[in-house]
């Protein structure tokens, strides 16, 4: 018996009954019915306007009335971590929004659906004036940014962009970036800017990234922050998740998002995983 069916994006791959929603395997998956984790006090149900789509999850969600969802953890008081407001740290139960598991052993199914169940304490209000697109890929990719800028303290800084190519170079600088470097087209790039930064802030995920080279950009003092994609336990803090909604509320901030619909979800994974998103991808439910 199901107290109740989702419909949702759900993972076809063969040998896996397991039901999800991840760009990373093939842009094939498949739209049917499932049953989420049981009901308890502590849970809500989300009815799901936007979800954003990123490299590594699935990152929020919003009803009529302004909910944002992320990633959970065990918030409990003996739990060193939690208890100090880094929930995103938790060691005990760290659960993904997606393709993760609860401590009662129940699956997260991530927000490429019609609904959303979770935990309450991980839904926190969405400041009025920020739209619901815009709010969505803020609390992955957003939150991962602003919660090193935060901690570091920076305020008004010279930033330098560092990618591949120079192809996003006009749009970077249009956006704020005061200097931008090629690392494929600018021979010498890591002695040629060494010790020129407070604060590197790594987004890369590949196995071909060579750590040392960014390491030498920092100055004495600085700080590197890699955004670890396993187990996404950078990602920032739920007080700095609200912090952050607040602050793009208040200058009125809006990332740079192509919002898609939820129904042609493959076509948009796919396009993500070929680098199209200009930057990131939201899905939209109609
Ligand atoms: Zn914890
Ligand atoms: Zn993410």
């Amino acid at each position: 018996m199901h107290d109740y069916m989702f419909d949702g994006w759900t993972r076809s791959s063969p040998g896996s009954g397991r039901l999800m929603a991840r760009f990373e395997i093939d842009g094939h998956m498949k739209w049917e019915s499932y049953e989420p984790k049981p009901f308890t006090d502590t849970d809500i149900d989300i009815a799901i306007s936007h979800c954003g789509v990123c490299g590594s999850d699935i990152s929020s969600l919003r009803s009529g009335i302004g909910v944002g969802v992320q990633c959970n953890a065990c918030l409990r008081a003996d739990c060193e971590r939690c208890s100090a407001d880094l929930e995103n740290h938790c060691k005990i139960d760290f659960v993904a929004t997606y393709d993760s598991t609860y401590m009662d052993g129940q699956k997260s199914y991530g927000g490429y659906a019609k609904y959303w169940r979770g935990p309450a304490a991980f839904a926190f209000h969405i400041p009025d004036g920020l739209a619901s697109g815009a709010a969505a890929p803020m609390l992955c990719a957003g939150l991962t940014v602003y919660s090193p800028l935060l901690k570091t303290e920076l305020g008004q800084a010279n930033v330098v962009a560092i990618l591949r190519s120079s192809s996003k170079r006009a749009n970077t600088l249009k956006i704020g970036a005061d200097q931008y470097i090629a690392t494929e087209e600018e021979e010498g790039w890591s002695k040629k800017h060494a010790d020129s930064l407070d604060l590197v802030i790594s987004t890369v995920s590949g196995p071909g990234m060579r750590l040392e080279e960014y390491l030498a950009l920092l100055d004495v003092n600085g700080t590197m922050v890699q955004n670890l994609k396993l187990g996404g336990s950078l990602i920032g803090s739920r007080s700095t998740a609200r912090k952050m909604l607040e602050f793009a509320a208040k200058e009125n901030l809006t990332p740079w998002a192509d919002v898609r619909q939820l129904a042609e979800a493959n076509q948009v994974v796919q396009d993500m995983v070929k680098g199209k998103a200009r930057y990131r991808y939201v899905l939209a439910n109609k």
